[in-house]
């Protein structure tokens, strides 16, 4: 059975990681929520087993709001990952995030309304906590790794997640402004929510490629202006990857990896034989006693 503790999930423009990432398998999982964006390559970095996953399928073929979320998280989470670095393209709200900076965030708005955000259903509930969506220890690696490798770097701020696919108007964009959000984009929410709930650490590298709709002095987003960006952007986001894993402790321990203890609420009376079929990697070490 193949296994890999730290994942990468890449974003618009990170399809691949190519230089630094020795491919050894590509794996097409199954799930209790169906099929993963795309098959998932599992390969060494720095000798280390790295799992990853083109968050849009290769070609960039899924829309934030198609995206199957849950069967990504499961099918990690299946592999045994604990660390997972998320890759993403993001519109900045604040002047000092210029384009070609990257942010590492520390908070989230949800802004996506046709979205599943939860693995439980049918008769099992779980209120997992989220007051600090995004895992300590992991972002603040990301962010020193980043700065070791010479980008602008942006430590905490809010992400705001749209729901799309269109691009914010005007007047939403100021809106978040007002709410003094840093950066927006639309694929961190429910990937934060299903990463908790699946106990994985999860961190997201932002690379701003814009200033969305909102400022005077620059044209407003384009997908145009969205891929060149990147494309500048996407050799440095490798390059911090990479050291990101070669730094990484896969077996460190850390809160997030017992998000689920006291979370779940349902009477265990009522928690099934089925249910513990579907939920066993997720529930099974909290129903011992
Ligand atoms: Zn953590």
């Amino acid at each position: 059975m193949t296994t890999a503790e730290i994942a990468v999930i890449g974003g618009s423009g990170l399809y691949a990681l190519e230089e630094g990432f020795t491919p050894r398998e590509r794996l097409d999982l199954e799930t209790p929520f169906g099929k993963p964006s795309d098959t998932i390559v599992v390969g060494e970095i720095a000798g280390r087993r790295v799992a990853f996953l083109p968050r849009h399928g290769v070609g960039h073929r899924i829309s934030p709001t198609e995206l199957p979320v849950r069967a990504n998280l499961w099918a990690l989470k299946s592999l045994g990952v604990r660390k997972l670095i998320s890759v993403s393209a993001v519109g900045s709200l604040k002047e000092e995030i210029a384009p070609l900076h990257l942010v590492v965030p520390d908070q989230l708005i949800d802004r996506t309304k046709s979205r599943v955000n939860s693995f439980f259903e049918g008769g099992i509930v779980v209120h997992v906590g989220f007051a600090d969506p995004f895992c300590p220890q992991l972002s603040a690696l990301l962010a020193s790794c980043a700065d070791a490798a010479g980008a602008t770097v942006h430590r905490g701020g809010t992400l705001v997640v749209m729901e799309g696919p269109l691009f914010s108007t005007r007047a939403e964009s100021e809106l978040y402004r007002s709410w003094g959000a840093s950066i927006i984009g639309m694929t961190a929410l429910p990937e934060a929510k299903l990463a908790r709930e699946a106990e994985i650490c999860y961190a997201i590298l932002a690379c701003a490629t814009d200033y969305d709709c909102w400022h005077p002095a620059h044209e407003t987003v384009t997908v145009e202006m969205v891929v060149q960006n990147l494309l500048r952007n996407t050799a440095l986001a490798r390059q911090i990857i990479q050291s990101v894993v070669s730094r990484i402790d896969p077996s460190a321990d850390c809160s997030c990896h017992h998000a689920l203890a006291n979370a779940i609420i349902t009477d265990r009376r009522f928690i099934t034989e089925d249910h513990r079929r579907k939920y066993g990697i997720l529930i099974d070490k909290y129903l011992q006693s």
